[in-house]
């Protein structure tokens, strides 16, 4: 099924017996802003949108490779990632477990109700925290019932706010938004976050500071974010106080799944290449670094080597803080792709840095016209773009290790 241009992954689709390389999709046959491929066989039966699949050594295996961020309503309209209902026809909507996109709820004859995309038509309800919390807006397949009354990614946060608490609930539901947005993207672009043998188990806490202050951060799979942080006055106060660029709560749960995947991808695994590139994380010891860093602050002429000054700290926060900015760059040039503003490979780390260089020149001046902060405050020097590059190749393992366990 389709062939392998050297060691690349390609992207290919295979319609009604007819398998493409992207390269010859994405020229010819990519239009609606709805992503998709359509075939280009001129016989071909079906006039659908193709879902890619990624293609690892001479086989391939069924798995998006770019999300979505506007999604068609039955009546033509927009839906948006985090849309409940239509503002055109006022459908409920929600993010269908089955073909992972916003699809309009539809009734039923029988009083069900399904998935509004005609390719898909499950048999859906609302996760628990949709019906009862409108924090989410996530779909549950009525096949799971009752044993799912929360979503996949729901069940993931094990501790919430204290609702009793004025304020909490928008908190929590800024929390869960940014949550549910980081984790899409890090799902489609294939890094591995559902459980597996001998794998850090993610979950999520979101608390507020008590007898003791409560730090954001990651342990052995398990990020803690502090409720403040969904407070944007003082999210904006701390940010002008560290002297940071951007702060915002994707970037926080970007940087947390850095440590995550660092324990996920790079520890027992690619240690020694991980060391080379960004330090020896064993010597100073975690705790040491923190100390000098909070008692010196960060090296001089951090912006030589470093993506940030936290950077700096240890090779952890290094780590941590390259491969959000990774994320950053994946997700922009996603909405990119969708929008049609790049038509950029997704697995080729040369062709994505040039075409982020590109929307983040141009973007940094359309917030410069309204006063915003820059989309990319950052220069990219040579030791980051390193970083960057061992990231995505960890990036490039985790699908090509998917691939071989799935068997295909
Ligand atoms: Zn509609
Ligand atoms: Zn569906
Ligand atoms: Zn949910
Ligand atoms: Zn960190």
């Amino acid at each position: 099924m389709g062939k392998v241009v050297g060691s690349k992954v390609i992207v290919i689709v295979d319609c009604c017996g007819s398998v493409f390389a992207v390269s010859d999709i994405v020229r010819h046959e990519r239009r609606a802003r709805d992503w998709g491929y359509r075939c280009r066989k001129s016989s071909c039966p079906f006039d659908r949108l193709l879902r890619p699949s990624i293609l690892v050594g001479d086989e391939y295996s069924p798995m998006l490779i770019s999300s979505m961020k506007t999604f068609p309503c039955r009546c033509g309209n927009s839906l948006f990632f985090h849309s409940v209902t239509c503002v055109d026809c006022g459908f409920e909507s929600g993010m269908c477990p089955a073909c992972n996109r916003v699809v309009p709820m539809v009734s039923a004859e029988d009083g069900s109700t399904k998935c509004g995309n005609p390719d898909c038509g499950v048999s859906v309800v609302k996760c628990e925290n949709y019906h009862s919390q409108q924090i989410c807006n996530r779909l549950v397949l009525v096949e799971n019932q009752p044993d799912e009354t929360f979503c996949d990614l729901c069940r993931l946060t094990t501790v919430i706010p204290d609702l009793q608490i004025e304020g909490n609930q928008q908190k929590w539901q800024r929390l869960e938004r940014a949550k549910r947005r980081v984790l899409y993207t890090v799902k489609q672009v294939g890094l591995p976050i559902e459980e597996s043998p001998g794998a850090p188990v993610l979950s999520f806490e979101f608390k507020s500071d008590g007898d003791k202050p409560v730090p954001t951060g990651h342990d052995n799979g398990c990020i803690t974010i502090n409720i403040r942080e969904a407070d944007s006055v003082e999210r904006e106060r701390t940010r002008v106080d560290f002297g940071e660029p951007h702060r915002t709560l994707v970037g926080h749960f970007r940087h947390e799944l850095g440590h995550y995947f660092w324990d996920r991808l790079v520890k027992e695994n690619r240690e020694s290449e991980f060391r080379e590139i960004f330090g020896d994380e064993r010597s100073p010891t975690y705790e040491d670094a923190m100390d000098a860093y909070y008692q010196q602050g960060p090296k001089p002429n951090w912006k030589s080597e470093y993506i940030s000054a936290y950077a700096t700290m240890h090779p952890w926060e290094d780590f941590a803080e390259t491969f959000s900015e990774y994320l950053d760059m994946v997700s922009v040039l996603d909405t990119a792709n969708h929008f049609q503003l790049t038509n950029c490979d997704l697995h080729d780390f040369e062709e994505m840095f040039e075409s982020y260089r590109v929307v983040g020149v141009t973007v940094n001046e359309f917030n410069r016209d309204m006063g915003l902060l820059d989309l990319v405050p950052h220069v990219f020097v040579d030791p980051v773009i390193t970083k960057l590059r061992f990231i995505h190749s960890l990036r490039v393992g985790a699908i090509e290790q998917a691939h071989s366990f799935s068997g295909a």
